[in-house]
């Protein structure tokens, strides 16, 4: 089954002024939407980071791939390599760990990855989950991403979410996502306000929802001694504390005085990491993504690794559509070691790519689709207009900072600032 043709389109979606370490976001979400357009009308599809560096890289990339055949993942690996050579792709937003090579590779080939095992389970029949190992769960349970926010973007009405910078609004937030979604557990986006006003969300969270598994997420804001602090205030209130602190070193330092395991998508972001990491015992959950893992079969491999050490799994997210829904809940389905509810944002967006209805969440839950392949399909008219928003809205690449400084004139970020 050989590739014909491969389509890239850069599409951007509105996204609501959702706080964070770096700054905010802006008021829109760039993503790359791949279509894989194979022998016999078979297309499989994938979507990525929509930075134009990574719309670059992977149009490097397409240009190598036709003739390739589909099921041919070290081929399409080889391209990669080949297009690429040494090239780094600079560190997108510096929620996600340092740039390397080896990250870069593995970014640009997971987009294609994932769009090549698509189309093979469109050629076999099959779900991808099949072709990964089989499903080890029918549905993939995800958590409540909250986030502290402003309620409009300036010169723009409030969104329907309005602001979120107290504890009893993140009670309001948590208490309409999860009456929509039926989310368990609970995740707060932290980095934002100082240790003490996080604290304070996060126990007026747990006296809200008693029984709701929760999660705080302050992407290295602190300093290791300020961590081991609000750990031990938190201490039986969180299932897990996420990138407390940057660093390796500072994170073990925390780990060895946290109750709760420390979890990381910035300290642990490629296989190279994972030596140094485990034997530092700084973290107790790894969490995955394929966008930057390497594809899903990669993500299972990380999964196998993390068990054999006795680490946990869960995983991480950025702003996506629902072709990287699908992939997650795929890859997440034939994963039998995955520890927790996994990351999601979702819930802030209000447009999409694909036909509605494939994936939809019930008691928190997203049902594996059985139908072949990721189990989506485009929508061209939702495409075209996401691609016109792309035009529109003249955004290259994500930015939080200086979009801050709309807000905050003297803003920098809040890494190790407290
Ligand atoms: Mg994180």
């Amino acid at each position: 089954m050989k590739i014909r043709e491969v389509v890239l389109t850069p599409v951007a979606f509105a996204d609501p002024p959702l706080l964070n370490v770096m700054g905010v976001h802006e008021p829109f979400a760039l993503r790359t939407v791949l279509e894989l357009r194979c022998e016999d009308g078979v297309v499989g599809l994938g979507e990525s980071y929509g930075d134009s560096a990574f719309a670059d890289q992977a149009r490097r990339v397409a240009a190598e791939l036709p003739g390739l055949d589909v099921f041919d993942l070290p081929g399409i690996r080889r391209a990669v390599s080949r297009a690429l050579g040494d090239t780094v792709v600079a560190d997108r937003h510096g929620l996600i760990g340092g740039a390397s090579i080896g990250k870069t590779l593995a970014s640009v080939y997971s987009l294609f990855e994932v769009a090549a095992l698509d189309a093979q389970g469109h050629v076999l029949g099959r779900p991808v989950a099949d072709l990964l190992g089989g499903k080890a769960r029918d549905e993939v349970e995800f958590s409540a991403y909250l986030f502290y926010k402003y309620a409009g973007h300036p010169d723009a009405d409030p969104d329907e979410w309005g602001e979120a910078l107290t504890p009893d609004a993140l009670v309001e937030q948590a208490r309409r996502m999860i009456n929509r979604y039926g989310f368990r557990s609970i995740k707060l986006k932290g980095g934002v306000l100082a240790p003490e006003q996080e604290i304070e969300g996060i126990r007026a969270l747990a006296d809200a929802f008693p029984g709701h598994p929760l999660r705080l997420d302050p992407n290295a804001a602190w300093k290791p001694d300020t961590a081991i602090d609000v750990a031990r205030r938190l201490d039986g209130v969180l299932e897990y504390l996420e990138d407390p602190t940057p660093g390796i070193e500072g994170m073990a330092r925390v780990a060895e005085r946290a109750a709760m395991p420390l979890a990381t998508n910035m300290c642990v972001v490629s296989f190279a990491d994972i030596e140094p990491a485990f034997r530092a015992r700084a973290v107790g959950v790894v969490l995955s993504d394929h966008h930057f893992w390497g594809g899903l079969r990669d993500t299972q491999a990380l999964s196998t690794t993390c068990r054999a050490f006795g680490v946990g799994l869960s995983m991480h997210s950025n702003s996506h559509l629902g072709i990287s829904l699908a992939a997650m809940v795929q890859v997440a389905a034939a994963t039998p070691h995955l520890s927790y509810a996994c990351d999601t944002h979702w819930p802030w967006k209000d447009s999409d790519v694909i036909v509605p209805g494939a994936l939809d969440f019930v008691n928190g839950a997203v049902r594996v689709p059985d139908r072949p392949g990721l189990g989506v399909e485009l929508d061209p008219d939702a495409l075209g207009r996401a691609h016109e928003d792309y035009l529109r809205c003249g955004l290259t690449r994500r930015d939080d900072v200086n979009y801050m400084r709309r807000f905050v004139q003297d803003f920098e970020p809040n890494t190790a600032r407290w």
